[in-house]
Parts: structure tokens; C-alpha cells; sequence
């Protein structure tokens, strides 16, 4: 392949043009990119979105005026894999009518032998790994002109996530794949094993970032605190986090998926200390019981994961907490379910991604029997809704009079929309003046919801 440096692009008018920026002219092309699933398929579409755009494509409003289609898939649970089948059988027919139009399948979909997925969807073109960008080069010629290794392409394209929001926020993968078989998870299959990307080539992108109007960082990873114990010179999360918060003009780090195996007090106290660490811990349990958490091979116990939250808590004033649950796993009882409960009643967390179980296909627990009926699952699932309920309201219900830094993301009905440090969602009502979309805005809170916050800005924007 022919090299070619690669530089930062700007994605719309909201950011700074940087220094140096030589994207190939249009080309005519567009290009349409559809994401489900985690922040890390996010990332990798921002990273595809960029090579095509660095040769010249640009984008496309919808499927319809696209040159080239690229789903990039989830199949973490059945309900997400039934969504990408029927996104793709809805393209068959815009495949019929434009079968010079490549459409590309990548995401956790894709498995390394591409027969069975070959027959079931004859009308893709073109499957790809998610690690194997250079892939693409089979359906977009024009990509021969850039580096080498596509893969270390930094993913400088910030897109417009979706809405009106803005790119002052940027994901940034630090470690691919994962080393756990938890025995109901299918990313491991799919990912492959912990591959940690260089330090320093973490700390170059997030500078580049920066420069091009980023400030608010997420570094990401299936075990994002496992980082850097594969790396020949070994490093950690805590020592990419004091070097990335030494960054100047950054001003909010967060980082996702942890596992409480690798929740170190170093990393909690760099949350503590770090001026760009933002006040928040997602660690995921997944399940209260011990033997539940035994069979799903999650390496740890309840104790430990409550004992992790409490000295958070600790050391971290006014740290929010998310965690991921799973109800229904096979086998799990009403006594075993009732500890799930009673934890997180205990614990009381801001935020809990719920789901029920399904089992994926190659996965241990796959070959156990599925003996939670659905009706019980989604029982389950309401009993935790209505208790996170009762807990966010009174969480949030604490929030009332407190003044928090918001970064604006949307507007929507007059109304702004953001996050403060601990990721709660904040609204607030636009004056019909002052654009603060990617600012930081002082927010009084004047009224509360278990879901989020509502109230006056008392700061000009910033
Ligand atoms: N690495 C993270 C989570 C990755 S998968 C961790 O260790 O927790 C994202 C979420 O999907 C999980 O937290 C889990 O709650 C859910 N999930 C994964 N496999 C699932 C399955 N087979 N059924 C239901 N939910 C599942
Ligand atoms: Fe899946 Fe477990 Fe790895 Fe998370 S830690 S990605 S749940 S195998």
C-alpha cells in the first residue's frame, strides 16, 4: 500500500480547524454508517467514518443517498441480534434497487468463519472483524492511500453522535478484547484476548483531540482497568489517567467498562485526585448471590464489589455509581434474585443497566438450560425498574438547590440538555440568546426526577 500521513479532521463547524489538515478533496461519495451497541462499536465507527472521509467521502444523510452502507453490529444479547437482522433484511430490498451499492457487515456479528453468515445474508458484500479494518480496502479502493496499518489510525472524526449533540466529546478505545469467560458472554468470542494500545499513542490522540475542541474524554475497554498488564513495559489504568489529566485543556476523564477484579485503590484514588477525573464509577456486578456470580464465572463476590462502592465512596466526595445486572441466568432462584435486590437496595446506585438474560450462542452457559420462563425474567426486571425508581428519586431528590457544572450536549424543544461530572443528565431552559452547545454552564437545580435534573443557568457559558 502506498503510505500517507495521516492528520486530524474536523468534523463540522463547532471545532476548531486544526493546524494541519490535508483530507483528500470530495470525492462525490457518501457514506452511511449505521452503529448498535457499546461506546467501543461507537468508537470504531468514528474510526471507520474517519478513513473514509480522510479519502474523501463524506456524509450521508440517510441509507438512501449513500454510496456505501456499513452496519456495524451487537449481538451481546439475542434482542440486539433480532435488531441487526432486521436491519439487514430491510437493506436486502435498498440492495435490490442499488446492487452497485456495497453494504458492509462488521461488529461483534461477524465471527472469524464468514460461511454461515454468507448464507444467511447473501446480499452483504463485504464482513469484517472489527479489528480488521483494512478489510475495507476490498469495497473502497480509494483507501489504498492511506497507511499501512488502517488500524492505527487515530480516530480523530468526532461525528455528531445524534440529534443536534456535539463532538466536544470523544470515546477513545485503550484496550481491545477481554481475558474473562464469564460464562454467559459472547465478546470474548468475538473481541478476542486484551490487546492494549500503546501509552504513548493513547496520549498523542487524546492530545490531538484536544486541540481540535474535544473536552470531555471516555477511554474505553471491555476490562478498561485491566490496561496495560499485556503491554511489554507494563502500565496501568491509574498511570494513563495521571498522564492523560496532565493534558492541558481537557477537562473531563472518564473511563469505561471496569471489572471489580481490577477496581484497585489506585484507581480510585486517581478519580479522587486527578482535577479531570470525573466523579463516577460504572463497575458492573451483574448478579448479588455468590453462587449465581460463581456460575456466571464472574471471579469475585457480592462483598467485594459492595466493599469496592463503599471505599469509593469514601475517598470520592459525591461520586456517582452505575452497574450492569442480569436477571433470569439459569438456575437463579427467587431467594438468589432476592439478593440481587436487596444489594442494590443496599448499595442504592444512580444508574443500572438492566437485562435479561438470553443465551448467545458458543457461550458456556449456552449449554445449561434456560429455565427462567420469560414472564419471570421481565417480572424480575420490573421489580428492579420500580426499586431504582424509588432510589433515584431519592438520590436525585438530595440534588435540589445544588448548583453543577453541565457540558451541553442538545437542544431540543428550547430546552438544553447535558451532563454534570457524575453523568447525571441535566435540562434547562434556553433564553433565546445564548448558544451554549459544547459549553460548560453553572446549573442550579430547581427541580428533580428519578431520571434527571432540571433547572436555571447561573453562569455565563464557558
Ligand atoms: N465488560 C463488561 C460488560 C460487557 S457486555 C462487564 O464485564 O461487565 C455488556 C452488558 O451486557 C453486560 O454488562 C451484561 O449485563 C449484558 N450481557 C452480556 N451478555 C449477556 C447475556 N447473554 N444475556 C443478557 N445480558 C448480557
Ligand atoms: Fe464479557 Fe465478562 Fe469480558 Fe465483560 S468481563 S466482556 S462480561 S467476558
Amino acid at each position: 500500500m502506498q503510505t500517507r500521513t495521516v492528520i486530524p479532521l474536523v468534523p463540522h463547524d463547532h471545532q476548531p480547524a486544526p493546524m494541519t489538515s490535508h483530507p483528500m478533496p470530495a470525492n462525490g461519495k457518501k457514506f452511511f454508517i449505521w452503529t448498535m451497541g457499546c461506546q467501543m462499536n461507537e468508537a470504531d465507527s468514528q474510526k471507520v467514518a474517519a478513513m473514509l472521509q480522510e479519502v474523501g467521502y463524506r456524509k450521508a444523510e440517510s441509507e438512501n443517498d449513500a454510496d456505501i452502507v456499513i452496519l456495524n453490529s451487537c449481538v451481546v444479547r439475542q434482542a440486539a441480534e433480532d435488531k441487526v437482522a432486521g436491519r439487514l433484511d430491510y437493506l436486502a430490498r435498498l440492495k435490490r434497487e442499488k446492487p452497485e451499492m456495497p453494504l458492509v457487515l462488521t461488529g461483534c456479528m461477524v465471527t472469524r468463519q464468514q460461511e454461515k453468515l454468507k448464507q444467511r445474508f447473501p446480499h452483504v458484500d463485504l464482513f469484517f472483524n472489527p479489528s480488521d479494518f483494512d478489510k475495507l480496502v476490498a469495497v473502497v479502493p480509494e483507501l489504498e492511500m492511506l497507511e499501512d496499518d488502517l488500524a492505527s489510525l487515530p480516530h480523530y472524526y468526532q461525528p455528531q453522535l445524534s440529534g443536534n449533540k456535539v463532538g466536544v466529546s470523544a470515546f477513545v478505545p485503550i484496550i481491545y478484547g477481554c481475558n474473562f469467560v464469564c460464562s454467559y458472554c459472547i465478546v470474548p468470542y468475538r473481541r478476542g484476548k486484551e490487546t492494549s494500545r500503546p501509552f504513548s499513542d493513547i496520549v498523542t490522540e487524546v492530545e490531538r483531540l484536544v486541540d481540535n475542541g474535544v473536552r470531555e474524554v471516555t477511554l474505553l475497554g471491555q476490562t478498561v482497568n485491566a490496561y496495560g498488564y499485556d503491554l511489554e513495559e507494563k502500565s496501568s489504568l491509574s498511570r494513563l489517567l495521571t498522564a492523560v489529566d496532565k493534558i492541558p485543556g481537557l477537562e473531563r476523564l472518564r473511563f469505561l467498562t471496569s471489572h471489580p477484579k481490577y477496581m484497585g485503590d489506585d484507581v480510585i484514588d486517581a478519580i479522587a485526585d486527578l482535577p479531570t477525573a470525573c466523579e463516577h464509577m460504572n463497575l458492573p456486578v451483574q448478579a448479588g448471590d455468590n453462587e449465581v456470580l460463581q456460575r456466571m464465572r464472574r471471579t469475585y463476590t457480592r462483598d467485594l464489589w459492595m466493599e469496592r462502592i463503599a471505599t469509593t465512596r469514601e475517598k470520592i466526595a459525591g461520586v456517582t455509581v452505575a452497574t450492569d445486572i442480569i436477571v433470569g441466568f439459569p438456575g437463579e432462584t427467587e431467594e438468589q434474585f432476592m439478593q440481587t435486590y436487596d444489594m442494590l437496595e443496599h448499595t442504592k446506585c444512580d444508574k443500572v443497566h438492566l437485562a435479561m438474560y438470553s443465551p448467545r450462542p458458543g457461550t458456556l452457559s449456552s449449554r445449561w438450560e434456560d429455565d427462567v420462563p420469560h414472564e419471570e425474567k421481565w417480572r424480575r426486571h420490573q421489580e428492579l425498574e420500580k426499586l431504582q425508581l424509588r432510589v433515584c428519586t431519592e438520590l436525585n431528590a438530595v440534588r435540589m438547590g445544588e448548583t453543577y457544572e453541565v457540558l451541553v450536549e442538545s437542544k431540543e424543544k428550547g430546552r438544553w440538555t447535558g451532563r454534570t461530572r457524575g453523568n447525571t443528565l441535566v435540562h434547562f431552559d434556553d433564553d433565546g440568546e445564548t448558544d451554549v452547545l459544547g459549553k460548560m454552564v453553572d446549573v442550579r437545580i430547581n427541580h428533580t426526577s428519578p431520571w434527571f435534573l432540571m433547572g436555571e443557568a447561573v453562569s455565563a457559558p464557558r
